[in-house]
């Protein structure tokens, strides 16, 4: 039987705005990301059919930001989408967007990075004390690029899924297209199989 494709998703965005709690919660269906930075995972693979084709998703983890900014170039080289996160109640995580797209496209040397399959996420739903706005996250999308917007709670267990299947959507969206400019993932466009363990 052959294997599926393998997509590299990377989730990018402030410390503590719930990035190892998104794939934790996606992945193993659990919330606390303790054990995750402890041992210090850097990515979890995942198996999904969308649209009725089987994907193997990939997703990296910046946990340990400071060990992690020495190795930006090699993390981010090769992924398919970029999962912008930010937190709802923390506004300077909203702010930092877009650097972390600029940083982003920078490093992983996307040459055009309002098509590049963006989709951003603003984490802890379940938070009453907002300070970032449905409103003014969605008009940022719409202003930088289009990119889709998903509200997600990692506690909660809310619309982890949908991001990451919409993550997909992009990216086999983007593959299928025929004037999808060429990015440094052109290896990665030649899909490597997915490998058999689920973790490093
Ligand atoms: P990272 O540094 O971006 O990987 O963030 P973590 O996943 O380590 O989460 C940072 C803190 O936020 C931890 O205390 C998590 O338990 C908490 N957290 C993560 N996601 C959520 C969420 O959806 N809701 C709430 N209330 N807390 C969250």
């Amino acid at each position: 039987m052959s294997k599926s494709p393998l997509l590299k998703v990377i989730l990018l965005g402030d410390g503590g705005v719930g990035k190892s709690s998104l794939m934790n919660r996606y992945v193993t269906s659990k919330f606390d990301s303790h054990l995750l930075h402890t041992i210090g995972v850097e990515f979890l693979n995942k198996e999904l059919e969308v649209d009725g084709r089987r994907v193997t998703l990939q997703i990296w983890d910046t946990a340990g930001q400071e060990r992690f900014r020495s190795l930006r170039t090699p993390f981010y080289r090769g992924s398919d989408c970029c999962l912008l996160t930010f937190s709802v109640d923390d506004g300077q995580s909203f702010s930092n967007l877009s650097n972390w797209k600029k940083e982003f496209a920078y490093y992983a040397d996307v040459k055009d990075p309002d098509r590049f399959p963006f989709v951003v996420l603003g984490n802890k739903l379940d938070v009453p004390e907002r300070q970032v706005s449905g409103e003014d996250a969605r008009q940022w999308c719409r202003e930088n690029g289009g990119h889709p917007y998903f509200e997600t709670s990692a506690k909660e267990a809310t619309n982890v899924g949908s991001a990451f299947e919409e993550a997909v959507r992009r990216v086999l969206a983007a593959d299928d297209g025929a004037d999808r400019l060429v990015h440094a993932n052109t290896v990665n466009l030649q899909r490597k199989s997915a490998p058999d363990s689920t973790c490093c």
